[in-house]
């Protein structure tokens, strides 16, 4: 089969013909069908996140149909359609797996990162880890919710029941946040990088009540903000931007450090937090409310030998919504 292989980081991703995946118990082997690319992915292949495994398919946003079955799989049939997200494995007998906290499983394993990904034309997956796909979506469209989505939404959960929802950073989980933070009846604020006029534009037409530079303070103060992009000098300034009692939620796996601030723009109740990992009743919780919302991902797809050069667009933000690899 064909694959997209990372072989060291900081080296371009190279086409490959790998062996057939051999399915084990308690996996399913999947036909790929599309592979959305998601900034993790970026910080894989970039070195920023230590030991991958090597050589590596990356790819955590998975969506394709089934093709057979490993010992002991009746959860789903041959060719049902499935979502294999950034979760892969977790050991079910730490102290967060036996308090509904699997996201920090102390031995969790992880699609495209410790296990082989999407980047391929077929995978394997522990069944127990994927997800049913809702219909009312395309492999293409779907794709994206099982990160961009899926994360973006545990990140809009950890904002609790703000009203005034500040989002920095406005790539696929910004712009699926939005639509669901809309539909729960909360205002949108933009951030976006300073002068990206089309991205603010993209946000307000996903019905951000503002949309603006991350330099620039929010016309009213923000009862949370969720940080996306990967810059640390956001924490203070969405600090700035949030009134008392306010929360800063860092959505993403990896962020550059955290300038110095002075304490009075944390005082009066404000807190920072970041958010890991999915567990799966947050993947079945958020799939089954994308098609009511119902939240319409904007997608822009691409040949899987593109790989290289989808990320190299997603490092210079000229993406807009989700780049999604399809495959063949
Ligand atoms: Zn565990
Ligand atoms: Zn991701």
């Amino acid at each position: 089969m064909r694959a997209m292989v990372l072989n060291s980081p900081k080296t371009p991703l190279r086409e490959t013909e790998l062996p057939m995946p051999k399915v084990a118990a308690g996996q399913v082997l999947v036909k790929v069908s599309a592979c959305a690319v998601c900034r993790t992915d970026l910080h894989i292949v970039g070195g920023e996140l230590p030991n991958p495994k090597l050589p590596l398919v990356p790819g955590h946003e998975i969506v394709g149909h089934i093709t057979a079955l490993g010992q002991g799989v009746t959860r789903f049939k041959v060719g049902e359609r499935v979502g294999i997200p950034w979760l892969g494995w977790t050991c079910g007998e730490c102290r967060y797996c036996h308090s509904q906290r699997e996201n920090l499983c102390d031995d969790a394993k992880f699609t495209g990162y410790t296990f082989d990904g999407g980047y391929a034309e077929y995978t394997v997956a522990d069944a127990r880890f994927c997800f049913n796909i809702p219909d009312s979506y395309s492999d293409a469209e779907a794709a994206p919710l099982l990160c961009a989505g899926l994360i973006g939404y545990r990140s809009l959960m950890k904002a609790g029941d703000a009203r005034r929802l500040g989002i920095y950073g406005f790539g696929a989980a910004a712009h699926i946040v939005a639509q669901v933070a809309r539909h729960q009846g909360r205002e949108v604020f933009a951030f976006t990088r300073p002068g990206d006029a089309a991205a603010q534009e993209f946000a307000k037409s996903l019905g951000a009540a503002w949309a603006g530079d991350s330099t620039s303070p929010p016309p009213e103060p923000l009862d949370a903000a969720i940080i996306f992009a990967p810059a640390g000098e956001l924490v203070p300034q969405a600090l700035q931007a949030v009134a008392k009692g306010g929360r800063v939620v860092c959505g993403g796996i990896h962020m550059s450090d955290i300038p110095s601030f002075p304490y009075k723009i944390l005082w009066e109740e404000r807190n920072v937090c970041s958010v890991a990992n999915l567990t799966r009743h947050d993947g079945e919780e958020f799939l089954a409310l994308a098609p009511l919302v119902p939240v319409r991902t904007e997608i822009e797809k691409f040949p899987l030998a593109e790989a290289n050069e989808v990320l190299r667009r997603l490092r210079e933000g000229m993406l807009r919504g989700a780049a999604v690899l399809v495959m063949g």
